[in-house]
């Protein structure tokens, strides 16, 4: 460890896929998860559709997560579980905390791949009693697939994103059956084959709707709905919150690292470098959820500019701040765009409502890149970047033109 070359936290697809490409080019590699096992958030989800762009063949995600293991190990990665990262410090330095106590480490690269956070239940300010039985689909799937348990039978869920979706495969996996799939906007926010997903399953899909109200005593018993016809009780035994991701951010918070206040993850510039360039990011961390090939993908893209900035190769820090000039974005990354073909050649971007109508990039009044929208917010939008952007600031827009 105490000569690892790079150092990478968290071992789901991103860190894992990093570490295997730098390992792979002969690099010394460390990588630091808290959990007992290596391979992320795939590890909880024990259904299918993970691998393909990985392995080229359908796995679920445990076997999808153990693979990832074996090809690190097998291409020499170390893999250091119960090590929780818990500051970091200039120039490459981490301390961590395992079963022998307090450390510090260090590298000459820190790559950052810790993921995101669901948004919990008392934090979407949603009325009524506190039961039992209000599950984020993180803690259920820990519960079917880790511990085997069925913590409910006729559940409802709350959200249409990706995630929600994986909800549902894991209600399938443990013979839950779900009644209802709620959702304020009038579409599904996954991209529509998705639905069929949930009528396959009999499961109804309510649109412009919301919970008001969590009602029970001890475990849930019923759901108050505002619905467009108005306000309704649904009975149910359980309500699976999901989406509103976020970074999981925590060490950044507490760093000498530039933080991004818009995406609450690590400011980046289009190599996936941090302020202090002996950082580095990758995966959900940058932006909230994604698939798992797609963090794989970013993953290794970053582990070759890591590449690089250990050989003496990448450019020097720089480049154009990019503004968010409409109320409708809520994050784009990279944030600094300077020139060259890098880990970054697209612009990741989140909306904060629904929208409709060009999202353009532009510089001094010149238009750079703009895309038809006609979309919500998690969905997966981006724009390509400039390979020689000019000087002055990059601004992102959602234009309002036919
Ligand atoms: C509940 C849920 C279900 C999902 N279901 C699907 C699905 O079905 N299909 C799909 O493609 N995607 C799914 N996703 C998206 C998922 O986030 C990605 O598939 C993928 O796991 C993201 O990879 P990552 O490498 O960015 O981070 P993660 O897989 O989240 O891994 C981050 C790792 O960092 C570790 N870590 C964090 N902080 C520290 C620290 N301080 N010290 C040490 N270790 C640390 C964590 O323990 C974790 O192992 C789901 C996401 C959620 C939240």
């Amino acid at each position: 460890m105490a000569d690892s070359e790079v150092i990478v936290v968290g071992s789901g697809p991103a860190g894992l896929a990093a570490a295997t490409e730098l390992a792979r080019a002969g690099r010394r590699v460390t990588v630091l998860d808290r959990e007992a096992e290596a391979g992320g958030i795939p590890r909880h989800c024990g259904h299918y559709p993970f691998g393909m762009r990985e392995f080229h063949r359908l796995l679920r995600g445990p076997d999808y997560a153990a693979r990832l293991r074996a090809t690190a190990l097998a291409a020499g990665v170390t893999i250091r579980t119960r090590t929780t990262v818990t500051a970091l410090l200039p120039g490459g330095t981490v301390e961590i905390t395992d079963d022998s106590g307090p450390a510090t480490l260090s590298a000459r690269a820190v790559l950052l791949a810790t993921g995101v956070r669901e948004t919990s239940r008392a934090a979407r300010l949603i009325g009524g009693e506190k039961p039992g039985g209000v599950l984020s689909t993180g803690a259920l799937q820990g519960l079917v697939y880790l511990n085997n348990q069925r913590p409910f039978q006729h559940p409802v869920i709350l959200g249409t994103e990706l995630v929600a979706f994986s909800a549902l495969l894991t209600c399938r996996h443990a013979g839950i059956t779900p009644l209802a799939m709620i959702e304020p906007e009038p579409r599904i926010t996954a991209r529509s084959p998705a639905i069929w997903l949930a009528r396959l399953m009999g499961v109804t899909v309510r649109l412009q709707s919301e919970i008001t109200a969590i009602h029970g005593r001890t475990r849930v018993e019923s759901v108050t709905l505002a619905t467009p016809t108005g306000p309704t009780d649904l009975s149910t035994d359980g309500v699976i919150v999901t989406g509103g991701f976020r970074p999981d951010a925590a060490l950044l918070r507490g760093s000498h690292l530039q933080v991004d206040a818009a995406s609450g993850g690590s400011v980046i510039d289009r190599w996936g470098r941090l302020s202090d360039p002996a950082f580095f990011a990758a995966g959900n961390l940058l932006r909230g959820v994604e698939t798992a090939g797609w963090c794989w993908s970013e993953g290794r893209r970053t582990a070759r500019a890591i590449l690089a900035a250990l050989e003496g190769k990448l450019p020097a820090q720089g480049g154009t701040r990019l503004d968010l000039a409409h109320p409708g974005l809520r994050l784009a990354v990279p944030q600094i765009i300077g020139p060259g073909s890098a880990t970054h050649d697209r612009l990741q971007v989140r909306l904060a409502a629904p929208a409709r109508g060009h999202l353009t990039l532009s510089q001094g009044g010149r238009i750079v890149a703009s895309a038809r929208i006609d979309s919500l917010p998690e969905r997966r939008l981006s724009l390509p970047l400039p390979t020689a952007p000019g000087p002055g600031p990059l601004t992102l827009t959602i234009e309002d033109r036919p």
